[in-house]
């Protein structure tokens, strides 16, 4: 008797391991796609730099804030908003901005969900040696849509520095042209179907600690030492598939 009960309970044994692994491995089918196409709940994205690396344009000090502080807390608000919100679960990131965007009952969704995309795009918008002109095939194009590398400079610098508090300056790809606009707070031009290259950000987070008041100088070591520009063609040539 004791043999039978105890092969029964070895028997049920096997079957209960059975039954949890094949709940994990169903588990695990459903959470692969889920973290491949990047679903809530989101990840904060790894920097592409160590957090020193842009010093002392950028200091890590400023990075620790901004990345760690700033940038993760949009994904963790993302993400307890989403629990609340079922119907939006299963989107993208680009397309949780593009649903929410101009919805009234939807706007914290929208400000975190486009501050953790923005945030992405700008710090791999700067590399450590960057800055300065790109490769001969982008900076023909910004020559022809601009009229030349200075007016690009020029009207790329006056967007980021006219931004009225906080918000962004891009380059982006509009009907076929090259494009300089800024937006407001966590606004972006993935909303309008126009594909950034690059960014700046001017919230006063970005800077403040390293320039105080003195965005424009903040800009300028952007412009002249950050830029990545090879990431910018990357972006130009995945827009035009
Ligand atoms: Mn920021």
């Amino acid at each position: 008797m004791k043999a039978q009960k105890g092969g029964k309970t070895a028997v049920i044994g096997r079957r209960q391991l059975l039954k949890s692994v094949g709940a994990a491995s169903l588990v695990a089918t459903c959470a692969a796609p889920w973290v491949a196409r990047a679903k809530a709940p989101y990840e904060l994205p790894k920097l592409p730099w160590p957090d020193d690396a842009l010093q002392p344009m950028i200091s890590a000090t400023t990075i620790g804030f901004h990345y760690g502080k700033h940038h993760k807390a949009y994904v963790d608000t993302l993400n307890k908003l989403l629990a609340d919100a079922p119907d939006l679960a299963d989107l993208s990131i680009e397309e949780l901005i593009t649903a929410t965007s101009g919805n009234p009952n939807r706007v914290a969704i929208f400000n975190n969900a486009a501050q953790m995309w923005n945030h992405t795009f700008y710090w791999n918008s700067m590399r450590p040696n960057g800055g300065g002109k790109p490769g001969p095939s982008l900076l023909q194009r910004i020559e022809a849509d601009f009229g030349g590398w200075d007016s690009f400079v020029n009207e790329f610098f006056k967007a980021a520095q006219t931004q009225f508090g906080s918000g962004w300056a891009w380059l982006i790809l509009d009907g076929g042209k090259l494009k300089v606009i800024k937006t407001s707070n966590a606004d972006t031009p993935i909303m309008q179907d126009k594909p950034p290259l690059l960014t700046i950000d001017v919230w006063e987070h970005a800077y403040y600690l390293d320039y105080q008041n003195r965005r424009t100088d903040y800009i300028k070591a952007w412009l002249e030492t950050l830029a990545n520009w090879e990431f910018a063609q990357q972006q130009l040539d995945k827009a035009k598939g």
